[in-house]
């Protein structure tokens, strides 16, 4: 069975990933196989921090003897009118020991007052064997809410609301966002990509 390791600390945009990719693979988590390492996410672009993410994971795998693919995803919420902020620094926005709700706190308190409310969530997927990599990406558009509604997901799920909807990421149930999420458009993309005859 083909191995593939995912490359994310994050257990709930991990159980996303999960729930995209097909069981016909032997899917390894980093615990599997001991790694625990939170890489510093340097780079100015989603692509350049997944890059980042697999190739750490590609190298601690290989140390152990590993033949596996790595799967690793950088995402985050741009809004226009805070000119793409907070992008790369989505996770920490609000300082690095914050935590989701004090992020969505702080992005609703900069949109204070501003009713271009226009933003999307993108996801940017590397895919590495060896040293062989592929890019896919991802992207839903909607606008942020004036206060955040619902419980389900992460993030800012509670105040990102898909267009075309009137709720927000986190009112709908995991099974909807999965099937227009930013996350779910770059992994549909691997998994065709993947399926493809060599
Ligand atoms: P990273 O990709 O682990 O660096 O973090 C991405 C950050 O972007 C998360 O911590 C969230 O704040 C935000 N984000 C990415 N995808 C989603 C999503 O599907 N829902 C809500 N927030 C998200």
């Amino acid at each position: 069975m083909f191995n593939i390791l995912i490359a994310s600390q994050n257990i709930k945009k991990r159980n996303e990933l999960l729930h995209l990719l097909p069981n016909t693979y032997n899917v390894i988590m980093p615990s599997d196989i001991d790694y625990h390492d939170n890489v510093e996410e340097t780079e100015t672009s989603f692509e350049g921090n997944a890059r980042l993410k697999a190739q750490a994971l590609h190298n601690f795998a290989l140390s152990k003897g590993l033949n596996a693919a790595i799967i690793a995803d950088d995402s985050g919420l741009e809004v226009e009118a805070l000119n793409g902020a907070p992008g790369v620094y989505s996770a920490r926005y609000a300082g690095v020991h914050q935590n989701d709700n004090d992020n969505t706190q702080l992005l609703l308190l900069n949109l204070k007052g501003i009713t271009h409310r226009k933003a999307r969530f993108v996801s940017v997927i590397i895919y590495q064997v060896l040293q062989e990599i592929h890019v896919f990406r991802g992207e839903v558009q909607g606008t942020i809410a004036y206060q955040a509604r619902g419980t389900n997901g992460f993030g800012y799920d509670a105040v990102f609301i898909p267009t075309g909807f009137r709720s927000t990421f986190a009112e709908l149930t995991a099974d909807q966002k999965n099937l227009i999420s930013h996350r779910a458009q770059a992994m549909k993309a691997l998994v065709n990509f993947i399926k493809q005859p060599t």
